[in-house]
């Protein structure tokens, strides 16, 4: 079976963010058929959402795995889970835990409604691109573009790089 590179997007913003972003990353390594190649430095940014909400803790990981989307999707969800996370269907973009998007999958293009690669807003996401430059540098997005040109052309928002030494056992 031939392994794809995912890179997936981490959010938190409740709780002890930093270490429920840093134990979800350790958690990712030891998904079935996955090795966890890059991680992101932490960052911290401002919420975009209409709820009134704490900053959120942002990482992107990139993962290589032979294992297909949906599998992959459940893998993160349960992890999500781990850490409690609740959703309220009436209530988006709301406060969480910890939440695990697929950014990119290979180079596959889905719009299946339960999983959509490229994600519907990296595009809209400096707290997504910027960790992705961060770990993999310049690349080609499909269907989108560069991802420097994605990053020129997002929408500005506060996102600073935490200077946190992760707890990364090597194992
Ligand atoms: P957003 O998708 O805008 O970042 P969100 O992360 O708050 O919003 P969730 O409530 O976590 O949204 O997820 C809603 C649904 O989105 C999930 O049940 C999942 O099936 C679906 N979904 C579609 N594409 C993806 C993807 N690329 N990664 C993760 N979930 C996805
Ligand atoms: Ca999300
Ligand atoms: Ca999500």
């Amino acid at each position: 079976m031939k392994a794809e590179l995912v890179y997936v997007g981490i959010g938190s913003n409740i709780g002890d963010s930093i270490t429920i972003a840093t134990d979800a990353i350790n958690r990712m390594r030891d998904i079935q058929d996955c090795t966890l190649v890059q991680q992101s430095s932490l960052y911290r940014s401002e919420p975009v959402s209409d709820i009134p909400q704490d900053d959120y803790i942002n990482a992107v990981a990139l993962i290589e795995t032979t294992l297909e989307p949906m599998p992959m999707l459940r893998e993160l969800q349960a992890i999500e889970q781990a850490f409690n996370r609740q959703r309220d269907p009436a209530l988006h973009w709301a406060p969480r835990t910890l939440d695990l998007d697929i950014i990119l999958f290979g180079q596959r293009v889905m719009n299946d409604p339960y999983l959509n690669v490229p994600h519907h807003e990296m595009a809209n996401r400096l707290f997504v691109l910027t960790p992705m430059l961060e770990i993999s540098g310049e690349q080609l997005i499909p269907g989108l573009g560069s991802l420097q040109y994605l990053i020129n052309k997002a929408p500005s928002i506060q996102l600073n790089k935490i200077d946190v030494i992760p707890n990364n056992p090597t194992r």
